[in-house]
């Protein structure tokens, strides 16, 4: 038995953008034209105001502009987590998903630390405001499904000079490897000051289209693992019931099974 993505696909892509500078409009116009999704971890309070490397988005476009793709916290100000006692970081978590939540209309339940800053105290205080995972800037340079969702390292960043090769290599993922995941991060503003517009088009024609691939954003994967972890088992594991919300999916062999939430499916 092996477990899949939806509807029995192979590979995922995910994408993160952190700080949301007017530049995230020209990507996700990228991200649209090819079909990706991508997760945008903004500083509530930035929102509007001119920052040194181009001005925030505006409050006002939030929810138009991320359409189909998810709203997540990065801080209010943007704060180094570390350098704050466990109140104010507590305060620069929970204010964060509060206002976004108001201006998106949505729940948001995603982060990622400033600076890629992070330790047991930040976890924790994540965990207590109800977000349920946060990336790191630590490149794997591989495809694994994080053990530790607060501890979510990425497969590497825009501008790393294996992105092509690493694109590639998921899309060649041999059958037996379960779940394979890329996670790209960046900042959509260092696409303008270094001039790489053309390096995440090209990523996105590689990747784009692909029918063994599952373009979602960070916390559907993320939703999409815990459903296959809160999976119970018979004793003998001739039957499995899905106690989630979600219909998760497996195969034996080449048989795809589909777990249906709430409901006990047979598996042999
Ligand atoms: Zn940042």
């Amino acid at each position: 038995m092996q477990y899949t993505y939806p509807q029995g696909k192979h590979m995922a892509l995910t994408f993160s953008y952190d700080d949301g500078q007017c530049f995230d409009r020209q990507l996700v116009e990228i991200f649209n034209r090819y079909g990706m999704k991508g997760t945008f971890h903004l500083n509530s309070g930035r929102l509007g105001s001119a920052g040194h490397h181009g001005a925030f988005v505006n409050r006002e476009e939030l929810r138009e502009l991320y359409a189909g793709h998810e709203v997540a916290c990065h801080g209010v100000e943007h704060e180094d987590p570390l350098l704050l006692t466990e109140q104010e970081l507590l305060a620069e978590y929970y204010e964060d998903r509060k206002t976004l939540e108001e201006l998106t209309g949505g729940l948001v339940q995603g982060l990622s630390y400033a600076y890629g800053r992070y330790n047991e105290m930040t976890k924790r205080v994540a965990r207590t405001v109800g977000l349920k995972y946060s990336r790191t800037v630590s490149s794997t340079h591989n495809f694994p499904v994080p053990g530790d969702f607060m501890e979510w390292h990425p497969t590497c960043h825009h501008g790393d000079p294996r992105l092509m090769q690493l694109g590639q290599d998921l899309l060649n993922s041999p059958p037996h490897r379960t779940m394979p995941l890329m996670y790209v991060w960046g900042h959509s503003y260092e696409f303008d000051r270094d001039g790489t517009w053309g390096v995440i088009e090209e990523f996105c024609k590689l990747m784009a289209g692909c029918e063994d691939v599952w373009y979602a954003t960070n916390l559907e994967i993320c939703n999409y693992v815990n459903a296959l972890r809160s999976l119970e088992y018979s004793a003998d594991g001739k039957k499995v019931y899905n106690p989630s919300a979600l219909t998760v999916w497996m195969k034996d062999g080449e048989r795809l099974i589909e777990a249906a939430p709430g409901e006990i499916t047979i598996l042999k």
